[in-house]
C-alpha cells in the first residue's frame, strides 16, 4: 500500500485546506480547536453554528453515499479530511453519533421513510443525537438490556433506565435498544427504537465526572413514546442492527479521534523541552516510544481501512480501539510526570461558578483517558474478541452456564 498521497488525494487535501483557512476564523478559530473528546461542554453552541458552516460547505458525513446526501468521499478522503481538520485546529464536531453512528446504519438498515426522515437533518447539523445503549446492569454486557417498549396502538410506550449517555442533555433523539418482547432473554426479542428527547416521559440527569464537567447522563424513560414506525430493521430485530452501530462506533468513528493525538503529542513535546523534563534520559526514551507508537498507529489504521466501505470488523477494529485506547492513557500520565507538581495545580481560566479553576487542557486529556478503555468496549472486551476470534480460543465461561 502506498500511503503517500496521489494527484487526486492532493487535489482534495488542497480543497480541504482552502476551505479551513477561509471559514475557521472569527469565533470558530477562537475555540482552539477545543471542545473534542472530554470537553464536549466547551464552546458548545459556537460549535453548533460551525456545524451549520461545515455543513453548508458540504463537509458533513463526508462517507455517507451521494445518493444519501453525503459525499462519497472515499476512506483516504476521509482520512485526509481528519488529518487537516486536526491540523487546523478546528473545533471538536457536536455530532459525531449521529453523522458517524446512526446515519450509517440507517443507510443500511434503515428504511426509505427513515432515510428520507433522519438523514437530512443530521447532514445539516440541526437534529442531534445520542446512544441509548448502557444500562445499570448491561454495559459490557448488553445482551442484558432491561428497559422495555410495549405496542400502544401506532406507538411505542417506552420504561426503563439508561445509563453513562453521552450528550443526551443536549440531543434532540436517542437511538435506544429495548426490550419488545416482553418474555425474551439476552439478545432476542431486543428493537432499536428512535425516540424524541424533548417529550415528558424522559428525564436526563447529568453524571459529573472526574474532570468536573458532565457529558454524560443517566436517561429515565416513563412513558416515553415513539411512533411504531421508528423502530430500525423491524421488531425484535434490534440485536443485530445494535452490533452494526458498534461497529461503525469502534471503526471508522474513531479515526477522526486519534488523528488529533498528534498535536497532544507535540504539545507535550513542547512542554518537556520548556519545563526541562526533555533532559530526563527517561522522558526522553519515553518520548521516542510514544511517537513510534502514534507513528505505527497511524499506518496501521491506514492500513485496517484501505478497501473498507463500511464498518470495520473485528479483529482489526478491536486491535485499533485497544491499541489507540492504551497508547493514550500513557501518554497523558507521560504528559502528567512531565508536569511534575504542576500536575496537580489547576492552570485553566477562572471558573468562578465552581470557586475556582478549569482543568488544563493535558490535566482534563490525562483524566478523561481514563474512560476511553471503558467506552466503544472496554479494554478486556475488546482481547475477548481477539482471543475467541483471532485466537480460537475457546468462549469465555458464561455466569449462567
Ligand atoms: C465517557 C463514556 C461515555 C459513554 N457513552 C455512552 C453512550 O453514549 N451510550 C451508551 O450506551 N453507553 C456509553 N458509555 C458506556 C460504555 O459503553 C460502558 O461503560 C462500557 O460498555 C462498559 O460497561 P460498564 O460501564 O457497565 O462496565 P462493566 O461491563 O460492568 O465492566 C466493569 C469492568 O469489568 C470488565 N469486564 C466486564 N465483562 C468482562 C468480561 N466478560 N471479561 C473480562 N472483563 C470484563 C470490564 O472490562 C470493566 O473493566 C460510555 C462510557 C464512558 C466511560
Amino acid at each position: 500500500m502506498d500511503l503517500r498521497d496521489g494527484p487526486e488525494d492532493v487535489a482534495f487535501r488542497h480543497e480541504v485546506r482552502r476551505f479551513l483557512a477561509e471559514h475557521l476564523v472569527g469565533e470558530f478559530a477562537e475555540l482552539g480547536g477545543r471542545g473534542g473528546s472530554g470537553d464536549e461542554t466547551f464552546g458548545f453552541e459556537v460549535r453548533r453554528r460551525w456545524e451549520k458552516v461545515l455543513a453548508k460547505g458540504g463537509w458533513t458525513c463526508l462517507g455517507w453515499p451521494v445518493t444519501h446526501g453525503g459525499r462519497g468521499a472515499t476512506m483516504g478522503e476521509q482520512v485526509i479530511f481528519n488529518e487537516e481538520y486536526a491540523r487546523a485546529g478546528a473545533p471538536g464536531r457536536v455530532n459525531v453519533m449521529g453523522e458517524g453512528l446512526l446515519g450509517p446504519t440507517l443507510i443500511h438498515y434503515g428504511t426509505p421513510e427513515q432515510r428520507a426522515r433522519f438523514l437530512p437533518p443530521i447532514r445539516e447539523g440541526d437534529e442531534l443525537w445520542c446512544q441509548g445503549y448502557s444500562e445499570p446492569d448491561a454495559g459490557s454486557d448488553l445482551a442484558n438490556v432491561k428497559t422495555r417498549a410495549v405496542r400502544d396502538g401506532d406507538q411505542w410506550v417506552l420504561s426503563g433506565q439508561k445509563v453513562w449517555t453521552s450528550l443526551a442533555h443536549q440531543a434532540d433523539w436517542c437511538f435506544v435498544v429495548c426490550r419488545t418482547d416482553p418474555g425474551s432473554a439476552r439478545h432476542k426479542g431486543l428493537s432499536y427504537l428512535l425516540v424524541p428527547m424533548d417529550q415528558p416521559g424522559v428525564e436526563v440527569r447529568p453524571i459529573t465526572q472526574l474532570t468536573r464537567t458532565s457529558e454524560f447522563n443517566e436517561v429515565f424513560f416513563d412513558g416515553a413514546r415513539t411512533h411504531v414506525d421508528n423502530v430500525v430493521g423491524g421488531a425484535g430485530d434490534g440485536w443485530r442492527v445494535a452490533l452494526a452501530t458498534l461497529a461503525f462506533e469502534r471503526g471508522v468513528a474513531l479515526l477522526g479521534h486519534q488523528l488529533g493525538f498528534r498535536r497532544e503529542l507535540d504539545r507535550i513535546v513542547a512542554l518537556a523541552e520548556c519545563n526541562g523534563a526533555s533532559r530526563d534520559p527517561v522522558v526522553r526514551q519515553q518520548l521516542a516510544q510514544a511517537h513510534i507508537e502514534l507513528t505505527i498507529m497511524r499506518y496501521n489504521t491506514l492500513r485496517s481501512l484501505s478497501g473498507v466501505d463500511g464498518p470495520v470488523a473485528p479483529p482489526e477494529a478491536s486491535i485499533a480501539k485497544l491499541y489507540w485506547a492504551s497508547w493514550h492513557r500513557r501518554v497523558t500520565e507521560l504528559a502528567m510526570t512531565i508536569l511534575g507538581p504542576a500536575a496537580t495545580v489547576l492552570d485553566g481560566e477562572p471558573r468562578p461558578e465552581n470557586g475556582g479553576y478549569a482543568l488544563g487542557e493535558l490535566q482534563r486529556s490525562f483524566l478523561f483517558a481514563r474512560a476511553e478503555t471503558l467506552y466503544g468496549g472496554s479494554n478486556e472486551i475488546q482481547r475477548n474478541i481477539i482471543g475467541e476470534r483471532v485466537l480460537g480460543l475457546p468462549s469465555e465461561p458464561k455466569a449462567s452456564a
